[in-house]
């Protein structure tokens, strides 16, 4: 497999995260700070134990990130001890067992410490406010508009059955939900980034909240969001598309392909808004797509012989 340094920008330089290594025709997935190999680090939460507060609590936040997650984290770092992963990436963890979904298993808390980190950095003090920019443009296209988006962003978090996640993702370059169960993670298929999620399981709300998961989800789409995060996240994999695009068009490429839009999810995803046209190529801005989503094989085959 042909692998690269995922030298991008500088979305990421301000919080000391750089993005993770991508595999070319694969968008890269923000580095959050575990480290490169186990034992994996507990990254710090990016704010206080209070600064949630009242919407999430000091109380919630400390059982949440130094026993969930620094819980997680602790069984996955006993597990790779004198495993054969054990000096492998997070993100490669995450992929290489992903077959193993019993309870405790070595998927179930890689993926839960890698959701958990990213959850902490998609909340943030005096959050909720609309996005500007591209993702601004990409959330108009693909929702019919922020408030829209984050209506269904509420009603999936409100209506997902049972312990999971809820996601905002970006595929070449279009947007979706997504919900997973339990430890699920968008990050284990290629090709698709994640930039914001809803933790949706009881340990995130009941303290404050009880059984009133609807008033969770209202109160932190409402003040808690981190859109500039998700908006660094969707430049880099707008520009990792783009870098894609440029490859996929050298002279010796075969002709340009339809542009289609993303493959269906295989979990459980929002079905898409009625009003969204059902046979229409969509193009995203500033984007010029010459390979069908759904190809991805064929695409890095292709990438293979252009190397
Ligand atoms: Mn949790």
């Amino acid at each position: 497999m042909l692998l690269r340094q995922f030298a991008a920008p500088q979305p990421f330089a301000a919080t000391g995260h750089a993005p993770a290594r991508g595999e070319i025709g694969e968008p890269a997935v923000p580095d959050l700070g575990h480290g490169p190999h186990a034992p994996f680090a507990l990254p710090p939460l990016p704010y206080s134990l209070r600064a949630l507060s009242p919407i999430i609590s000091a109380r919630t936040l400390q059982y949440h990130y130094r026993r969930h997650h620094a819980g997680y984290l602790s069984n996955l770092n006993r597990q790779l001890t004198g495993h054969p992963m054990a000096g492998e990436p997070l993100i490669t963890v995450i992929r290489e067992t992903r077959g193993g979904t019993e309870p405790g298993s070595l998927f179930n808390n890689a993926a839960q410490v890698w959701n958990h980190s990213f959850y902490w950095r998609c909340l943030i003090p005096g959050g909720g406010k609309p996005p500007a920019g591209r993702l601004a443009s990409a959330i108009e296209r693909d929702f019919g508009g922020f408030t829209a988006l984050a209506d269904r962003l509420i009603t999936a978090a409100t209506s997902h059955f049972a312990s999971g996640w809820v996601w905002l993702c970006a595929e070449n370059g279009y947007l979706s939900l997504q919900r997973t169960a339990n430890a699920d993670t968008p990050i284990r298929q290629p090709g698709r980034v994640p930039l914001l999620t809803i933790d949706v399981w009881e340990h995130a709300y009941y303290l404050d909240y009880q059984n009133r998961r609807s008033d969770y989800a209202v109160r932190l789409v409402d003040r808690l969001l981190n859109w500039p995060f998700a908006a660094q996240i969707f430049q880099t994999h707008l520009e990792q598309v783009q870098r894609d695009q440029a490859a996929l068009t050298l002279p010796s490429a075969s002709a340009p392909a339809p542009v289609t839009p993303p493959a269906p999810a295989s979990e459980p995803s929002e079905p898409a808004p009625a009003r969204e046209p059902a046979a229409a190529p969509r193009t995203a801005p500033g984007l010029v797509l010459t390979a069908p989503a759904d190809t991805r094989s064929a695409t890095f085959s292709r990438l293979a012989r252009l190397r």
